[in-house]
């Protein structure tokens, strides 16, 4: 009935986060993988102005006009190369939709974001796991990709820097993945929704820019991280013509158009948003070293450090032989902070957890005592 698509392992936490605070606990939430900050001013003006304006019905299929330039700008793109969705989620499922054949393979670099395998699922395709060595820092190896390479691969989906461990990958590798993408003809799907957050000497270096990668990249972003507006649903893929037109007739049939008043505030945070993403940036940058500084004093703790994202995914080394999502269980249990469990990521990832320190400082420190006290 379902497609092989399972309610994800976070549900379990979050049903009894919720239930232990119904209970009075209080609990510190690590989970969230949203900016604890509102969004920005300027997009709140622009959408209220919007629905104030009647700017209550359908948009065209790829969006506003002048939100498409905006990004096209942005990202030195043709306006014709881009299909605004309704988040980056949208984005991602309406690609992986129009790309992949039933019984077609798709690689995901685990640790990832579990929706990638929801969506090749839905479009009847099999996800292909290659796993990036936590002692390598989650840096994909090319070598085990090729590997993974059968005559039905049709996609690669990359994702830099990632959800959940914050890895941004090499220059080197992304150039390798990009060469295995044009030997074998594979269509890549980058997905930046987290560029916006790097830090330290890291540099985004997107696929969609290695030679003859533009035509078979599609490159998905939104405002949800960047601008803190995971509610608005607002996001968009760049991807050269006849692939942008793929996906905008799966869009068409998938979400129409992403919120019209919604799509009036994200122009608004591309003309305006500079100043408030810069702010969350050097705000996640501070909670990052504090977390670190932190977790290198636990001696059951891996942490390969996060260069960009706001995720943290250590190995745990729990007290009396936990593993998986017993030790986020009993991380929540017993001292009330809530993760994610690594299995959610990956199967080879069960003895981590996700961190999230996009949340307030006050938040993080006390998550972090409670951790430390918890680790014994
Ligand atoms: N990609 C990644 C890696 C994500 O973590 C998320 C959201 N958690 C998304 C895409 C989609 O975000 P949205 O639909 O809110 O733009």
């Amino acid at each position: 009935m379902n497609r092989g698509i399972h309610p994800s392992g976070i549900r379990r936490i979050f049903d009894r986060a919720r239930e232990l605070e119904r209970g009075g606990r209080r609990i510190v939430h690590l989970e969230l993988g949203r900016p604890h900050r509102g969004s920005p001013e300027a997009a709140t003006r622009a959408a209220v102005a919007a629905l104030r304006a009647g700017m209550v019905h359908y948009t065209p299929n790829r969006g506003l006009p002048e939100l498409c330039e905006r990004i096209a700008a942005r990202c030195g793109r043709g306006v014709e190369d881009v299909v605004v969705t309704s988040g980056g989620s949208e984005a991602v499922a309406a690609a992986v939709l129009a790309i992949l054949e039933p019984g077609e393979e798709a690689i995901v670099l685990d640790p990832a974001w579990p929706h990638y395998r929801g969506h090749i699922r839905l479009a009847s395709g099999i996800p292909v796991h290659v796993p990036c060595a936590c002692d390598d820092g989650f840096q994909p190896d090319p070598e085990r990709v090729a590997a993974a390479i059968t005559r039905r691969t049709r996609m690669l989906i990359v994702s830099s820097p990632s959800n959940p461990s914050g890895a941004v990958i090499e220059p080197a590798r992304v150039s390798a993945l990009a060469e295995l993408c044009v030997e074998h003809d594979l269509i890549a799907l980058s997905d930046e929704i987290y560029a916006g957050f790097l830090y330290d000497a890291a540099r985004h270096h997107s696929i969609a820019a290695e030679p003859h990668m533009a035509e078979r990249t599609v490159v998905v972003d939104s405002c949800s991280k960047t601008w803190s507006m995971t509610g608005w649903r607002v996001g968009w893929a760049l991807a050269a013509k006849p692939l942008a037109e793929a996906l905008n007739v799966v869009h068409q049939h998938l979400g129409v158009c992403a919120p019209a008043f919604a799509q009036a505030g994200a122009i608004a945070v591309l003309e305006d948003g500079a100043d408030h993403a810069r702010t969350m940036r050097a705000e996640y940058d501070e909670r990052r070293r504090t977390l670190i500084a932190e977790l290198a004093g636990a001696d059951a703790v891996c942490l390969h450090p996060p260069a960009g994202a706001f995720y943290a995914f250590p190995r745990v080394d729990a007290p009396s032989g936990l593993a998986g999502e017993q030790v986020a269980m009993r991380l929540l249990e017993n001292a009330g902070v809530a993760t994610v469990p690594g299995s959610v990521f990956g199967r080879q990832f069960a003895a981590h957890i996700r961190l999230s320190y996009a949340v307030s400082s006050a938040e993080l420190a006390e998550g972090l005592d409670r951790l430390r006290a918890f680790l014994g």
